[in-house]
């Protein structure tokens, strides 16, 4: 087994837990994007392969590391075979490292295939230049055979063993984390899953015995797919307090990268000092995911789509309307390893509205028949509403009424009936989906308008609402009530409604900037779509 050289010492006494992966065109660029990260996170990683000239970048970053004395850098230069940009020969890559240390770096990455191409010697002269030594490896497709990558790295005797393989299943993570917990007592393992069911071991690695993990500068700027930026990982997910202690959650879906309650439900633990970390799991199988739960394991979970309704088989017990609806979205593991399920849902749709009128004998319309809709329909008649229900599909509206003991009905008769509440259970209206709004000016015969839909929060039905001063409730609202019951179950303590409500809102408006900053900006010879060309991202 390697035994930590003095210059691996001598450079872990100085690292931090997180190191930034720097990029940029030009050297300038990547001066630019170091300086801006460097007083929050000053442990970085250049990139110098993605530069076309990363020789001539050199004396630029040392003047960097001379006015940053606190900075460390690795300096990265991988070839295109390997999974870099670099598109010169082993010797050039060999040159721009052993040029490394004179320009102020404290370490180099080489990875595996570089070194075993080595001739005699040249490894000795690279270590004598002072820098500390990591051999890296990287699996684009899998996460297997971890233990005889680590042989193959053992010759070498580097300072880190920076192992990265793909998760292709959640419980990928679990492999690799083993595998760290194993190894980290004879060697500095280095240890992410790179893709998007990678993030567990990106929170989690640490944890394990990772000497640190890799993030990138600002979103947008990865350099492996499913990194995360620098501040997401501080800031939302507090790797740096990930301890023992730290109960895991998580929010099961697929997709599940444009959710938004991995910011509201981390918030949330942090305003109530709550030692938990919440995680997006892009889970492809449930099966894959209960596998998660038990070698992990995580203590609760959000169940969002598609497997809502699958889930419920697995469970030991759920709530009684999560059994009448057939769907669950919130999940709790006691010690023993069962699971039980509840339907908050049902809780976001009707607490917002009873806050506002009676359900009892009230008259709803619900726009829509899939996950959303029976959730409203089964919780409204729970509170003896009178239901109606029109769908796109005629028959989906009479199976889900038939089973809740509601009513459908017919596009013609919406206006000339008056409703307490109209609900939109449909996706008509989210951002990126362009369509026919089910109900025009006229067929808004109601006291108060719902939309579930919660981004953009003022969607074309919120409009027309507002326009009619008819009062109405935003998505945003069921979204967090839906997410504070969760909390609620999970902690046993009231949810910080407030704190939640302000971070989703903050996301929300932050994103609608970005989509209007990077929106084309239309010229003559620009068409603009007329018809439904995008299919709306699915969230919650
Ligand atoms: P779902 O199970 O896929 O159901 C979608 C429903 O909308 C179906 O009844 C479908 O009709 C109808 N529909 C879809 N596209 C349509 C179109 N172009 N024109 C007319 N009807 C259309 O989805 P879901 O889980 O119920 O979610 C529905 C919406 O609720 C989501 O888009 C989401 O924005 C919102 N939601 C919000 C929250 C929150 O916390 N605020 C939580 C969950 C959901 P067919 O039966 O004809 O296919």
């Amino acid at each position: 087994m390697p035994i930590p050289s003095a210059t691996s010492q001598a450079v872990r006494s100085r690292i931090g837990k997180v190191c930034v992966a720097i990029t940029g065109s030009t050297a300038a660029e990547m001066i630019e994007r170091a300086s801006a990260v460097v007083k929050d996170s000053p442990f970085l990683e250049f990139r110098l392969d993605y530069l076309e000239k990363p020789l001539a970048a050199l004396p630029k970053i040392k003047s960097f590391f001379a006015e940053n004395t606190a900075a460390t850098g690795i300096a990265t230069c991988r070839r295109k075979e390997n999974g870099g940009k670099f598109s010169g020969t082993l010797a050039a890559e060999l040159e721009v490292l052993g040029k490394a240390a004179g320009a102020g770096f404290h370490l180099v990455d080489l990875e595996i295939e570089s070194a075993e191409a080595l001739k005699k010697g040249e490894l000795e002269k690279l270590r004598e230049t002072g820098v500390a030594l990591i051999v890296s490896f990287h699996d684009f497709s899998a996460t297997k055979d971890l233990e005889k990558v680590y042989d193959r790295m053992v010759p070498f005797q580097p300072d880190f063993f920076k192992i990265v393989p793909t998760a292709k299943t959640l419980t990928d993570n679990v492999t690799l984390m083993r595998f760290i917990e194993k190894m980290t007592e004879s060697a500095n393992i280095v240890g992410v899953c790179m893709g998007e069911a990678g993030i567990i071991s990106r929170v989690l690695g640490l944890r394990a015995g990772s000497s640190f993990t890799f993030a990138a500068a600002t979103q947008g700027e990865e350099t492996a797919p499913g990194q995360i930026a620098a501040r997401t990982l501080l800031e939302t997910y507090r790797i740096d307090q990930v301890d023992n202690a730290t109960k895991v959650y998580g929010v099961a879906g697929n997709p599940i990268k444009s959710s938004l309650s991995p910011i509201m439900l981390n918030a949330a633990f942090r305003r109530e000092t709550v030692n938990a970390v919440y995680l997006a799991l892009q889970a492809t199988k449930v099966n894959d995911l209960l596998k998660l739960v038990q070698e992990l394991p995580i203590q609760g979970l959000s169940i969002t789509m598609p497997h809502k309704q699958e889930i419920m088989q697995h469970l030991e017990n759920t709530d009684p309307l999560s059994a009448k609806i057939g769907a669950c979205n919130t999940i709790m593991r006691t010690q023993d390893g069962k699971l039980y399920g509840f339907n908050t849902d049902v809780a976001g749709i009707v607490g917002p509205l009873e806050k506002r009128i009676s359900l009892k004998g009230a008259k709803v319309l619900v726009l829509g028949a899939g996950g959303a809709a029976r959730a409203a329909v089964f919780g409204l008649r729970d509170r003896g509403a009178e239901v109606f229900i029109l769908n796109r599909t005629a028959e989906t509206a009479q199976k889900l009424a038939r089973q809740a003991g509601a009513k459908t009905i017919k596009k013609e008769a919406v206006a000339k009936t008056q409703f307490d509440v109209i609900i939109n259970a449909t996706p008509i209206g989210m951002a990126g989906m362009k369509g026919a709004a089910m109900l025009d000016a006229k067929e808004l015969n109601t006291k108060l308008v719902f939309d579930l839909v919660y981004n953009p929060i003022e969607t074309p039905l919120i409009r027309l609402a507002r326009q009619q001063g008819i009062p109405f409730i935003t998505g945003v609202e069921m979204f967090v009530q839906q997410g504070a019951r969760q909390f609620e179950i999970w902690t046993g303590k009231p949810a910080p409604e407030e704190e939640m409500l302000r971070v989703v809102l903050h996301t929300l408006r932050q994103q609608a900037e970005a989509a209007v900053a990077e929106a084309p900006v239309p010229t003559k010879a620009t068409t603009i779509p007329t018809k439904a060309t995008t299919k709306p991202k699915k969230a919650s």
